[in-house]
């Protein structure tokens, strides 16, 4: 399989349709250990993603020029702390495929990874202080090690998702040690991470997409 810019025009179109089906929930999971406002900024940030994606011209557009396209939309369009999370990832992302004309499956797994490392960088957050990084790491990480095993892209993805989906599940046992969730201590414990959770969804998203469902 190789992606072109083409195809990823598909991607961010259906990344932004499952996070607008998911809008209102994210809010309701943010109302009890943030501000409420998640899948506002969710919603927001892969719409104008997808838009800046489907308005770039195939033909000229490279891969890395649509990472950095969706990048700076995200931003612009997000004033939560997801934003430059996002803008981050995507970035990363763009700049793991720089000079690519079409990703190849390594391009593609190497430019997810990145968009995780960027994350957590940018974030700097660890694995257990229950943010989206409890999704991400595990995802990533799944996906890179079923590649390196000689796995095949979708097993790959599926993986990942899975992985992603657990560490989402594991965030309602934490206790949180960034983002605005950390101000309440013991008292969001019970609660899934909505940041973790818009991840399970993105990454789903994209397993639909390598296999071909989207
Ligand atoms: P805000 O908290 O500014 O309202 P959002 O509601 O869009 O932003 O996003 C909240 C989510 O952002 C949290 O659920 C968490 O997953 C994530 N988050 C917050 N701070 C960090 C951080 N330092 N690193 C990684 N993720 C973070
Ligand atoms: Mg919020």
């Amino acid at each position: 399989m190789v992606i072109t810019t083409e195809d990823l025009q598909r991607l961010f179109a259906l990344i932004a349709g499952d996070i607008a089906v998911q809008r209102d929930h994210l809010c309701e999971l943010d109302g009890a250990i943030g501000d409420g406002d998640h899948g506002l900024a969710m919603d927001a940030g892969c719409e104008a993603a997808a838009k800046a994606v489907a308005a770039l011209d195939p033909a000229q557009a490279a891969p890395t020029a649509a990472f950095n396209a969706a990048a700076k939309a995200f931003l612009n369009a997000v004033g939560a702390s997801s934003g430059p999370l996002y803008a981050t990832a995507l970035m990363r992302a763009g700049a793991a495929v720089k000079d690519r004309p079409e990703l190849s499956e390594d391009d593609f797994v190497r430019a997810f990874a990145a968009m995780a490392q960027g994350i957590q960088e940018r974030g700097k957050a660890e694995p257990g202080e229950k943010t989206m990084v409890d999704a991400w790491r595990p995802a990533a990480d799944a996906a890179l090690h079923a590649w390196a095993e000689g796995m095949a892209l979708p097993q790959c993805f599926d993986r990942a998702q899975r992985a992603a989906r657990d560490g989402c599940e594991a965030t309602r046992d934490m206790v949180a040690a960034k983002g605005r969730a950390s101000r309440l201590g013991e008292r969001v414990i019970g609660h899934i991470d909505p940041g973790a959770a818009s991840a399970a969804i993105i990454i789903a998203a994209i397993t639909k997409f390598v296999q071909h469902d989207g």
